[in-house]
């Protein structure tokens, strides 16, 4: 093992132009979600670069999906590189080849794949075109080391993550090409930061209340029941009561930033009456509705988060009269946690403090990613995320990864994916 691990360690330091090349050429193909564009570029491009170091490719299009379509095909690619023995799981490598848009503040061009001052500059560097590379280039080095594994090694690239990831990770699962009977573990190199393995992420409840009221004349608005001033009503009792007895909870597991140990609401979108840049008539609006977002811990659980939403909002109604209001619930993803004694963590951590020196730092993510996919519907434990890249660098302008990251990764990567890949059988 050691000897092996000394030689793929050496083989990665061959592979460092060619990793940068690879994020620089993914870079440039603008995957931007929304819509889904170029998805299929990307899934050749990776699909390409995997046949030709061995892997057999699947393109695997989610056409059954409702937001795939003719102009924007949600393509993902799965390449299989066999080990020694069929009897083992394979260990898989997953990043999402979509990006956000680029948005507005850039000082380079966002899709040139741009490289200077020992960065790659680019939407995608770190989230996660780079983590893609990783993935790539730690598994190339272990086959050019000439190391031979138990165990199949899988990377994939798929689609949507930025928008769910129901017609990439989920959609994968949901078939069965993911699943725990195929897949012993699951590395998603998401940009956390290299000294950072995520085990999980806090859960998610979103939810639309729409108030209803009563049209008037706006000149004699005492004729009508305003639906904005009764979610005004909502709002502040969202602020004023809701918002102290989040800030008092904290969880007992490392979530990050520290802001996130506490669970949070956010108000994503309102609207009411006419359309503000629309021709106005002088009406009390009939309708308000408006989107929250709120973030829950594992120690809340998801119908305890629910009900205090609900028992707030009939506190509300009971005390301000006419306000009537409808709750529906829009997207519900429970929080998930890697056990602590799961292989693929000690796998990185052994490789972090092998390459760096140093342990890694068990996180929570405040946010989603494709882990939850992977934890619920393909019922697979042992999954995290490591990955180059920072957290801080995502969806911003002149995001950047550093190449020093970047193959930090790759050795990090390639020797836990060793590890995983020789051991025997992951239950
Ligand atoms: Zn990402």
């Amino acid at each position: 093992m050691t000897a092996a691990a000394d030689r793929v360690l050496a083989t990665v330091e061959g592979l460092a132009d060619e990793a940068v090349a690879f994020t620089q050429a993914l870079i440039r193909i603008p995957t931007v979600n929304p819509p889904g564009a170029h998805y299929e570029d990307g899934a050749r491009l990776i699909g390409d670069r995997l046949r030709a170091f061995g892997y057999g490719v699947e393109l695997l299009t989610a056409s059954d999906r409702p937001e795939h379509s003719a102009a924007h095909p949600r393509v993902n690619v799965v390449g299989t590189l066999p080990g020694a023995s069929a009897g083992e799981k394979a260990v898989h490598l997953n990043g999402h080849i979509d990006v956000v848009p680029p948005g507005d503040g850039w000082t380079v061009d966002p899709f040139a794949g741009l490289v200077r001052d020992g960065f790659i500059w680019g939407r995608g560097a770190a989230d996660m075109k780079a983590g893609l590379a990783a993935a790539v280039f730690a598994v190339e080095a272990i086959r050019r080391a000439g190391v031979r594994v138990n165990a199949a090694i899988e990377v994939s690239g798929t689609v949507d993550e930025e928008s769910g990831g129901l017609a990439g990770v989920a959609w994968l699962a949901s078939r069965g090409r993911l699943s725990a009977e195929r897949t012993g573990a699951v590395i998603i190199p998401e940009p956390l930061g290299v000294d950072r393995i995520c085990i999980g992420h806090r859960g998610v409840y979103w939810f639309e209340v729409e108030t209803r009221g009563r049209i008037a004349h706006g000149s004699m608005p005492f004729q009508g029941v305003s639906a904005i001033d009764h979610m005004s009503a909502i709002l502040a009792a969202i602020d004023r009561e809701l918002r102290p007895r989040l800030a008092g909870r904290k969880t007992e597991l490392p979530v990050m930033p520290d802001g996130a140990r506490h669970p949070t609401i956010n108000v994503n979108a309102i609207s009411g009456g006419q359309a503000v840049d629309g021709v106005q008539t002088p009406c009390v609006a009939d309708r308000c509705r408006a989107i929250f977002d709120r973030r829950f811990l594992l120690e809340e659980g998801f119908d305890d988060t629910r009900d205090e939403i609900l028992e707030l909002l009939r506190d509300v109604a009971s005390r301000t009269p006419r306000l009537e209001y409808e709750v529906k619930d829009l997207l519900i993803v429970h929080p998930t946690r890697t056990p602590n004694d799961s292989p693929v963590i000690g796998a990185l951590d052994r490789a972090l403090r092998r390459v760096a020196g140093r342990k890694g730092t068990l996180v929570i993510s405040p946010g989603t990613y494709d882990h939850k996919h992977v934890a619920r519907i393909a019922g697979i434990p042992h999954c995290v995320a490591y990955g180059p890249g920072a957290l801080e660098q995502a969806h911003q302008p002149d995001e950047r990864c550093a190449i020093d990251d970047l193959m930090t990764s790759i050795r990090v990567l390639a020797l836990a994916v060793l590890e995983l890949a020789t051991a025997t059988r992951i239950s």
